[in-house]
């Protein structure tokens, strides 16, 4: 259980509060990343602010599983979790359990260069963690790669295809040679429609 029971809490709640949470790291879900991009792209077009996306992924990480087992595989992903939690500072930025070994941070009102520090940081932060790897071709230790996407209100890439443009920086940052971060500078339109 996601979410920490305290006296007045109903089932209710417990239940809508799970309903939006990662279980195992307690980050948002990807469910309600979905519905927060959404909400910010539409303000973005108002306000015109930037609003960034970042996408974060775990080298080598089918090799620490396959080394280390499932069990501390996970305990690793808590680990890099906890550190993206710490790492968002304002009260609409959202950290996201993607997929597997896959997080994606939401920051509103943000430029390029903000994203691209925050992204750093993080990729810095996680080296400094110090989690041993072994087995990683790049490293002695747990590495992350990173795609940022920058997008403001004169964009044409649809709400639902943001995501997209984070990933397809982050393939860059993997085939650059990874534990980096690569940043795609204001996509207008999105290229494969
Ligand atoms: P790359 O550097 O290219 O990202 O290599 P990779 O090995 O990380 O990439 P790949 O996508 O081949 O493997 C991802 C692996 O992550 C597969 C699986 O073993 C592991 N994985 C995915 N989700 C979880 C999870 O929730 N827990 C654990 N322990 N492992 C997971
Ligand atoms: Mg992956
Ligand atoms: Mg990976």
């Amino acid at each position: 259980i996601a979410f920490n029971v305290r006296p007045g809490h109903t089932a209710k709640d417990i239940a809508e509060k799970n309903a939006l949470t990662d279980g195992m790291t307690g980050l948002s879900n990807r469910r309600y990343l979905d519905e927060q991009i959404m909400l910010e792209y539409f303000r973005m077009k108002r306000t015109g602010e930037n609003l960034s996306i970042l996408m974060l992924d775990v080298d080598f990480f089918k090799l620490y599983n396959d080394l280390y087992g499932h069990i501390q595989g996970d305990e690793c992903l808590k680990s890099i979790a906890k550190l993206l939690k710490n790492s968002i500072k304002r009260a609409t930025d959202i950290a996201a359990r993607y997929g597997g070994e896959e997080f994606v941070i939401l920051l509103p009102d943000t430029d390029e260069d903000g994203a691209k520090k925050v992204a750093e940081t993080i990729r810095k932060n996680v080296e400094d963690l110090n989690l041993e790897h072994k087995d990683s071709k790049i490293s002695n230790f747990v590495t992350v790669s990173l795609g940022v996407a920058t997008f403001g209100s004169q964009s044409e890439v649809a709400p639902e295809k943001l995501v997209q443009k984070a990933d397809e920086a982050l393939y860059q940052a993997k085939n650059n040679g990874r534990n980096r971060v690569v940043q795609i500078t204001q996509p207008i339109q999105s290229l494969e429609e």
